[in-house]
Formats: C-alpha cells, sequence, structure tokens
C-alpha cells in the first residue's frame, strides 16, 4: 500500500487528491490553509497532552493523566432512567481490572468487544472507594498480538508487542499532538492523516538544508524534525524538532528578502520622475482637512523614492483610519505628471470601489482621472483600482510608473506584484505596500531586509479615542452596571471570553459558553445577550450577528477567534477576559470594533494575572492609542511572539519561529548571507533553489 501510493503522490500533490481525504475534507483542510501534502505535514501541533505514563491498573492514582493498556474483558450498553446510553465496560492488564464508562456512545461496542487489546487514556475517578476511568480517549492496538485465554488465565500475559511499529499507540499512551482545528475537522482526525502519509512525505522529499549547516548548529535533520514535531517520545524531542524548523523559516525568508533586494536593485531601473511642488501644493490645499505631520513624513520619504533611478520597494504601515490612502494619492500624482499611470490594488471588489471613489474626490480637480478594473466593472483611468488579481490580468500600452498594495493581512501579493513587474516592460515602476498590520520597525528591518519603511503613527485629529480601563476583579460588577446602563439607552456590548487557545477547539468553545450562562443572570431581563463561536454552524452564526447588527441583542459574548468584524456603529463598549494573554498590538485592533459610530465608546481590560509586569503592559493601553507604538512596547516587553498572536502566523508565513530569538535569527542570517555571497544563484545547491521556488510560488497564491 505504502509502495503504491507513495509512487503517485508527492510533496504538492493537492489534498483532495490524497486517498482517504476527499474533496468533502479538502474543503474544510482549506479553512486551515492546507491545500498540498507539504501543507498536510507542516500543520504542527500547537500542544500536546501528556498521556506518555502507562500504568499497571493495580497502581493507579485517581486525578492524574494516564493510560492504561490492556484487554477489554467484557463490554455492554446499559440504558439510564433518563433514557440515556451508558457504555460499561471491565478492561484487565496482567495487574488487575477497573470498570470503564462511556456516555451516549452506544456504538463504541460494534468496535471495542471482548477480548480487544485497547490503550485507553484519560483521568481516572474514584466512586466509592473503587476507581474508574470516565470517558477516556480509547484506542484499539492493532499491532499488538493478543489471544483470548481462558477466563482465569491472565489476560494481559498474552499481550505481546511488536516492536517493529514507528508509531505505536496515536491517540493514547504518549504526548498526544494537539492541532489548530476547524468546524468538523478534528485533531484526532488531522492526527490519523498526519500519521498515515508522514512516512509517504518523507520518502518523496529531500532535506534542503547544506549539511554544513546541519553540523555547524547541532540540528536535526528535516526528516526527524518533522517525524519529532508531530509524534515525539518527550519533549526535549519537540524542543529540537522546533529549533530545526524555526531555523529553516528564519533561513529561507532571509535568502528570499536577500535575493529579492539584490534582483530588485541591482538589475533593474525605475522611471525616474520630477516632482512639481506647485502641482503639489495645490493637491494639498484641495484636501478637505490638514495632513498629519506622520502623513507629510511618509510622502516626503515616498516622494524621494520616486525621483530615484532605483526602482522603489516601499512599506506603508499605519492603523485602519490613519489615512494611508491619501498618501499613496499623492505619489499617483507625481507619476501622473510625469506621463506614467499608476496600478491600485486592494484585496477586495468593495475596497477598489472605495479606493476609486476616494481618490476620485482628491484627484479629480487636478485633471487625473481614476478608473476601476474588477470582475464586474473595466474602465482603464490614469489611475486604476482593482483587486490583487488585477496584476495578473492588466494590460496597458501605457507605462506604469507606480504600484500601489494595498493590503490589509497578507504581506504575500508585494511578491505577486513582482512577478507582474518583471515581464512588463524595460523600465519597472516603483511599488508601494501598504498595510494595517504593526510591524515594529526593529523587526520589519531584520526580516524584510529589503524594505524601505514608513510609519504613520499619529491618527488625524478629531478622531475618538476609545476610553479604556484596566478593570479591577473588585469592580467587576461596576462595569456590568454600566453595560446596564448603556443598555437601555440602546447601546450594545461586546464581551470576549479568555482566549483559551490558538484554535476554535473545544476548550474555547466551553469557556464562552459558561461565561455566556453565567452572565445571563447578571442583568436584568430587558438586556438581552446572544453567544458566539466557531462551532456554529455559518447560518446560526449569520443570524446572531444579525440580531446584533439590528439592535435585537444588546451584549453579545463571543470566543475571541470569533470574527467579530462587524461595523456596528452602535456598539460602544468592548469588554475583554483574560487580556493578558493578548498582544497589545491585538487588543488595539480589537477595541477598534467599537467607537465606530457617533457615541463615546469604553474598553474594559479584565486580567487573571497577578505579575505587576502584566498589570504594567496592559495599563499601556490606557494612555496609548497607537497599534504600531504598542506593538513596539510588547516587542520590548514580551518579545515577538507575543505581538500579532493569533494574525502572526498569516502575516510572516512563521509557524515556529520566536521572533525574540536574536541568536537564532543571528545564525540564520549569518548562514543565508554566505550562501548568497558565495553563490548568489543557488547553483551549488540545487535543492535549496527548489525550496525557494515552491515558497514563492505558496506566498504569491491569492488570498
Ligand atoms: P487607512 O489608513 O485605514 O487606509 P484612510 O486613508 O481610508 O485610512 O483614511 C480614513 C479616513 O480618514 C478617510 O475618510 C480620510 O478621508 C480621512 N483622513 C485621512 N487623513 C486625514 C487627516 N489628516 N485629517 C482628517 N481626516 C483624514
Ligand atoms: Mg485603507
Amino acid at each position: 500500500m505504502l509502495f503504491v501510493i507513495s509512487n503517485i503522490v508527492n510533496p504538492h500533490t493537492p489534498i483532495e487528491n490524497l486517498p482517504g481525504v476527499g474533496f468533502h475534507y479538502a474543503k474544510k483542510l482549506k479553512r486551515l490553509e492546507i491545500k498540498t501534502l507539504e501543507d498536510l505535514i507542516y500543520h504542527f501541533p500547537f500542544r500536546y497532552d501528556d498521556f506518555s505514563q502507562i500504568s499497571a491498573i493495580s497502581n493507579i492514582t485517581p486525578g492524574e493523566k494516564l493510560s492504561i493498556q490492556g484487554v477489554i474483558w467484557q463490554i455492554k450498553n446499559v440504558r439510564t432512567r433518563t433514557g440515556k446510553f451508558l457504555t460499561v465496560a471491565t478492561v484487565a492488564d496482567k495487574s488487575a481490572t477497573i470498570e470503564v464508562i462511556w456516555f451516549n456512545q452506544p456504538y463504541l461496542t460494534k468496535t471495542l468487544k471482548a477480548g480487544t487489546p485497547v490503550s485507553l487514556s484519560g483521568k481516572v475517578q474514584l466512586e466509592g472507594n473503587r476507581p474508574k476511568l470516565i470517558s477516556p480517549t480509547y484506542e484499539v492496538i492493532r499491532n499488538y498480538e493478543y489471544r483470548i485465554m481462558n477466563q482465569e488465565e491472565n489476560v494481559a500475559k498474552t499481550l505481546t508487542r511488536n516492536s517493529n511499529s514507528i508509531i505505536q499507540t496515536l491517540h493514547t499512551s504518549r504526548l498526544v499532538p494537539i492541532y489548530p482545528e476547524t468546524e468538523g475537522l478534528s485533531s484526532k482526525w488531522l492526527r490519523a492523516k498526519i500519521a498515515n502519509y508522514l512516512p509517504i512525505f518523507l520518502k518523496n522529499s529531500k532535506d534542503f538544508m547544506p549539511k554544513s549547516i546541519i553540523t555547524r548548529h547541532k540540528m536535526l535533520d528535516l526528516p526527524s524534525a518533522l517525524s519529532k514535531i508531530h509524534f515525539p517520545k518527550k519533549y526535549e524531542d519537540v524542543e529540537f524538532a522546533r529549533k530545526r524548523l524555526a531555523f529553516d523559516e528564519i533561513f529561507t525568508t532571509q535568502i528570499m528578502s536577500q535575493l529579492r533586494k539584490k534582483e530588485w536593485q541591482e538589475a533593474r531601473t525605475a522611471h525616474q520622475m520630477k516632482i512639481s511642488q506647485e502641482k503639489l501644493a495645490k493637491f494639498v490645499q484641495n484636501l478637505p482637512f490638514t495632513l498629519t505631520l506622520a502623513q507629510r513624513r511618509a510622502a516626503k520619504e515616498i516622494l524621494a523614492d520616486l525621483t530615484s533611478k532605483r526602482p522603489a520597494n516601499r512599506l506603508l504601515e499605519g492603523d485602519v483610519g490613519s489615512g494611508k490612502t491619501v498618501v499613496a494619492a499623492a505619489a499617483a500624482l507625481v507619476a501622473h505628471d510625469n506621463g506614467l499611470d499608476t496600478l491600485f490594488a486592494a484585496p477586495t471588489e468593495i475596497l477598489a470601489f472605495q479606493h476609486q471613489n476616494t481618490l476620485d474626490s482628491i484627484l479629480k480637480p487636478l485633471g487625473v482621472e481614476v478608473g476601476i478594473w474588477t470582475a464586474s466593472k473595466k474602465q482603464r483611468g490614469d489611475i486604476t483600482c482593482g483587486t490583487h488579481a488585477l496584476l495578473n490580468s492588466f494590460k496597458t500600452k501605457r507605462k506604469i510608473g507606480l504600484v500601489i498594495v494595498d493590503e490589509q493581512h497578507r504581506f504575500g501579493v508585494a511578491q505577486r506584484a513582482k512577478l507582474f513587474l518583471s515581464h512588463n516592460s524595460k523600465l519597472t515602476p516603483h511599488l508601494l505596500t501598504m498595510t494595517a498590520t504593526p510591524i515594529p520597525r526593529t523587526l520589519a528591518l531584520t526580516l524584510y531586509g529589503d524594505l524601505d519603511l514608513s510609519i504613520l503613527d499619529e491618527m488625524p485629529k478629531g478622531r475618538q479615542k476609545i476610553a479604556t480601563f484596566v478593570v479591577p476583579n473588585l469592580k467587576r460588577n461596576d462595569a456590568y452596571k454600566f453595560i446596564e446602563k448603556e443598555a437601555q439607552k440602546g447601546r450594545q456590548t461586546f464581551i470576549l471570553t479568555p482566549f483559551v487557545e490558538p484554535s476554535e477547539t473545544m476548550a474555547s468553545v466551553k469557556s464562552a459558553t459558561v461565561e455566556f450562562e453565567k452572565l445571563k443572570n447578571r442583568f436584568s431581563e430587558k438586556v438581552k445577550l446572544g453567544l458566539l463561536h466557531g462551532r456554529l454552524k455559518s447560518r446560526e452564526k449569520e443570524s446572531i450577528i444579525n440580531k446584533f447588527k439590528a439592535g435585537k441583542i444588546h451584549i453579545l459574548v463571543a470566543t475571541p477567534v470569533v470574527e467579530v468584524g462587524i461595523d456596528v456603529p452602535n456598539a460602544t463598549i468592548m469588554l475583554i477576559e483574560s487580556a493578558e494573554r493578548f498582544g497589545l498590538a491585538q487588543l488595539h485592533q480589537l477595541r477598534g470594533r467599537v467607537g465606530r459610530g457617533e457615541y463615546k465608546s469604553y474598553c474594559f481590560l479584565f486580567s487573571d494575572s497577578r505579575s505587576e509586569n502584566s498589570a504594567k503592559r496592559l495599563k499601556s493601553m490606557e494612555k496609548i492609542h497607537v497599534g504600531f507604538a504598542l506593538a513596539e512596547i510588547d516587542l520590548k516587553m514580551r518579545g515577538a511572539g507575543e505581538i500579532f498572536g493569533l494574525t502572526q502566523s498569516g502575516f510572516f508565513n512563521f509557524k515556529v519561529a520566536d521572533l525574540s530569538d536574536q541568536k537564532l535569527i543571528s545564525q540564520a542570517q549569518t548562514e543565508a548571507k554566505k550562501i548568497i555571497d558565495s553563490d548568489p544563484n543557488l547553483k551549488k545547491y540545487p535543492q535549496l533553489s527548489s525550496k525557494l521556488t515552491s515558497l514563492n510560488l505558496q506566498y504569491s497564491q491569492p488570498n
């Protein structure tokens, strides 16, 4: 079987083509960004359940997480008085027997028959004096040989281990990997598939890292690292695996950014533009507002780029609402003055139309025509706005001097822009990328050495600040009273329940549900509550969100992973539980969900932590209202890993690397530089080269 499959499967095989996956699961897997076999293998556990302690039944300690291995002695379904099913089994190993109980899973008796060897993991509880194993995870031990003996004989003597198998058990009796999940895709399912396909993947892929580097840094080879991160024998295995995989991430990013820089700066010439101060002055006068100092500074930096023969590659960072568009408009105007067109790419069609509108109102009075290029409407202008797909399909005989990429989440589009640029004309357009994700300058420079950076660290005047308070638990009641009062005025509140795990596992859902039940009794009957979490069906989610929008729900209790990207101008309070578990920049983005209307808005932060540092850190939310500045604080206080939290991997494409690990970053940087300096075309490193090609393709996929 393994041989047959491994001949038709390679790392880039689409996930739906893998035997045992199919279209139905492929759709769900895509929600986790898993599109190929390689993606599946690179879907890493975010923690492990430690069930590695295998106890003799005579020896078990109630309350502890443990595993037992034995044979089902007898098993039956019992109906309770309330009509529910109990499955009651006796399991024996060579030391003793124990009673095992499962609730409402009568079908278990089909798999777990008398005589079946099983491995069980869970917690032992005492009932009366007798220990019982309640609802353990179970697994038939297929690679055990067994024979049912006469009743009196000791059953477990017949359990003989088949030591040829690498993974003896998968879901029990080990460090059990827990994965980021999604609706209808459990860790158990993922674990089974990964275990199945890992050997095939390893057989078909080679380690791209030069041997000398592996030796110098005492790292694992790639197959060992991948095996150990999924199926470690001990925690130490995980540590070593993560070190190797983190090194890979930083190292490949470094090589790519250094190659890009070389290629971008040395091999290309851009349109060198002239700037008319007169036109610019007119542009500024025409604006319905005064530019902030940050906007002036950023515009100056970008315009300076345009006057150079060297093609610009600049990143403009600023919170949502900081006014990035007008800065881009100034650059587009200069391009127009020089007889050059601008392409302006947005992540969605709606945003593309919005940009067209905005730019049109600013630039039309100056004689600049702004067009649109999307699936539904195509009309060229001196500046043409469109979706990111525009970069592939847009053709023009006019000269493009500037490409602006507005992207809220993903960085990868810029790479795609460059692919487009490279086969367009002899002269290269300047490139400006805009993002609302606050990457601190130091971090951006370490990782994206090929970019220049401009930052809008100031909001336009007159924006309302969300009044933010770190609320001590003693004053929790006051906070609820305040929420009740606001509700009576018709205002609405978000309550985000504790952040449990970086993916919507049952633990998060449970914590939200418990909080919801608790809160119901805290408010008068007139105040209506709703519950929103990722395990709800899309239709249920939609219905709750619509009710909230319509004002029929006053308080929306939600898990933090749920997308509350809804614009409700009537919402005035954002309450966040266990706020210390979030990055500050993330908290800032969350509180941005309120204060969108005319009403004064508030953010209440609760914390479980007693640490002074943690309190100080949260307190900075009260004073600072720029996401970018908050990110810098987190970088200093907690290291980079904390800054982006949930969104981090989405942005950097890092799954393992801890960006505060300066030592690792600098080692990987040094090795990358050595390679690029000695062999810029990677002639001596064909495997590395093909790894980079595959990463490049991955980054440049549309969202
Ligand atoms: P973002 O950085 O999120 O792209 P926008 O460019 O869309 O922000 O600007 C948000 C809003 O702020 C727009 O309505 C814009 O007209 C307005 N704006 C931009 N700059 C200023 C300013 N200096 N003063 C007042 N309003 C401004
Ligand atoms: Mg914008």
